[in-house]
């Protein structure tokens, strides 16, 4: 039988209901419930534009070979004498790696932080002694940025490269299969760590290599071309460098400068954490609370322009934590987390204006947008207790008004929060949009403005303050041959699944080089 796919609505009632989605898609198709077809459900995504929200499925009917999915696989070869440097084991550097293994190449991954499960005890410092450890941290360390985090797994990027093949490679290291069916899948901090440890023993059980606590400093280089970097103070030969260290390693871009390696400013978007009570968003988002217990945290990505600019939720965690994910001793930086079962009582999410180079002092510095984010996350730490991590908070509408709030309510942010005027602690025109933005958002969203919400400051690690430019069909740097600035912080990737695409792409690159 010739494979048909048909789209059907199923209510959260039904959603669990054995045999419902296969008879209401037989139903749609015009045919019998017969033994020898088979039903496969593709895509599952929420309508909740309707006062009731319902689930859309998409859902494949035919012989039971041909509604089977196709999976990738990784496929290593045997190795060919080659090897290429990754700075960074984030998405990008681990994808990298698996890439080059499978042309034969052998990656040596050079990391600044310690081992996924070793991380976990900067963590906690960070919440029980305020201490911030710099090479360790929400944003350092295995698995990059995104391990302890909501973990979603979805992009709108999805013409830079193969967004199937990295859920499934993600799959076979443990990740559950839903993720290839949910429009906007997510897997939470309980489940990345695994996943991660697990993509770092294929890379060395196939000849890779992986060096924990171990910072690149500098870059060898052989007239224009790169030859390889100095980390921990020896110096590691290689046929090209793969730059994946993510959009806060400050310390790589002033490297970079100093060897007179170029280096751009890049725009980004600075602003709070927005949080609200989960059964509030639930409410506005579902028009219904309690909300059907078959039915996820709610959530949402929302914008809108105010002063001339954008104004935009980012990273919107349903169910989550508010986190500390400063980098330094001396800077107060915040975003969100959450767990595969998103059933904290709290919905936060960063609520974020554009910051336009043409806003800052001294536009012509590749610097003048990093200085600027760099700026607002010490005044941000200067204004608290000058120890903790206690981050300055405001109920929404004091925010929009100018007032400080008499008190802040409950929130999901461990090291605890203050009164504070985050409308002056925040640069002006950030500010000054998001105050407004605000106001236009709660015409549109009743409630989203309430009191019963608050602002946590200060959200700046969107994306990175820097751009570091390759040419667009090799990849390489416009000056250096033989590096490949990738991911995040190199400014090809924002989020998760692109900087993993990335990753694939410049490996890829390096290997058409390197051969
Ligand atoms: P990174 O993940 O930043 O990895 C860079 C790596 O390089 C790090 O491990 C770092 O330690 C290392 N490094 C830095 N400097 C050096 C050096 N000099 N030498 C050696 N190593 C170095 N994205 C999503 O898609 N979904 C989410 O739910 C999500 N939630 C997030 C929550 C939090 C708390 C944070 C901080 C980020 C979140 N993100 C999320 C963003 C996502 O993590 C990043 O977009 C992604 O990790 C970028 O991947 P990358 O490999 O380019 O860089």
């Amino acid at each position: 039988m010739k494979q048909v796919k048909v789209q059907i609505k199923i209510n959260p009632e039904q959603i669990n209901l054995p045999g419902a989605i296969r008879k209401e898609a037989l139903k749609a198709a015009g045919l019998p419930d017969n033994e020898d077809i088979s039903t496969r459900v593709l895509r599952r995504s929420i309508d909740a534009r309707s006062r009731k929200p319902h689930f859309i499925l998409q859902v494949a009917i035919g012989d039971p070979e041909t509604v089977e999915p196709q999976k990738s696989v990784f496929t290593p070869l045997p190795l060919n004498g080659k090897q290429v440097v990754i700075a960074g084991a984030g998405p990008a550097g681990y994808f990298a790696a698996l890439t080059l293994l499978e042309q034969g190449i052998k990656p040596i991954i050079i990391e600044r932080g310690r081992t996924v499960n070793d991380r976990r005890k900067d963590l906690k410092k960070i919440y029980t002694e305020g201490l911030v450890n710099p090479d360790s941290n929400y944003c350092f360390g295995e698995g990059g940025a995104g391990t302890y985090s909501d973990g979603k797994l979805y992009t709108r990027a999805t013409k830079r490269g193969n967004v199937g093949r990295i859920l499934d490679l993600l799959i076979a290291n443990g990740a559950p299969g839903d993720i290839r069916i949910d429009a906007h899948p997510h897997l939470g901090s309980n489940v990345l760590p695994r996943i991660v440890s697990k993509m770092r023993d294929d890379i060395i059980s196939c000849g890779g290599e992986v060096h924990f606590n171990t910072r690149v400093d500098s870059f060898v280089l052989d007239g224009d071309r790169m030859a390889g970097v100095i980390a921990g103070g020896n110096e590691i030969k290689a046929d090209a460098v793969i730059l994946a260290t993510g959009h806060s390693a400050r310390d790589i871009f002033y490297a970079l400068a100093d060897q007179d390696i170029r280096i751009e400013a890049k725009p980004f978007a600075l602003g709070v954490r927005i949080e609200h009570p989960q059964p509030l968003i639930d409410k506005i988002f579902y028009h219904q609370s309690p909300r059907h217990e078959n039915l996820p945290a709610a959530s949402y990505r929302i914008s809108t322009q105010a002063m001339g600019r954008g104004v935009f939720s980012f990273c919107m965690c349903p169910g989550g934590y508010i986190v500390p994910a400063s980098t330094a001793p001396g800077e107060l930086v915040l975003n969100g987390m959450s767990l595969a079962a998103r059933n904290a009582p709290f919905a936060n999410a960063g609520l974020v204006a554009e910051v336009k180079i043409e806003d800052l002092e001294n536009p012509g510095d590749p610097f003048c947008a990093l200085k600027y984010q760099a700026a607002a996350e010490k005044n941000m730490f200067a204004a608290g207790d000058g120890v903790t991590q206690q981050a300055p908070a405001q109920r929404v509408n004091d925010f929009i008004e100018g007032r400080i709030s008499k008190s802040i309510p409950k929130t999901s942010y461990i090291p605890g929060t203050y009164s504070a005027p985050v409308h002056e602690l925040l640069p002006f025109i950030q500010s000054e949009a998001l105050r407004n933005g605000l106001k236009a958002l709660g015409k549109k969203f009743k409630g989203f403005d309430s009191n019963e919400a608050k602002v946590l400051a200060v959200e700046s690690r969107t994306s990175s303050p820097v751009r570091i430019p390759r040419d667009r069909e090799t990849l390489e740097h416009v000056q250096i041959k033989g590096l490949f600035p990738c991911g995040e912080g190199a400014g090809y990737a924002g989020g998760i699944i692109s900087a993993a695409m990335d990753g694939e792409k410049c490996a890829q690159a390096a290997a058409r080089m390197i051969s």
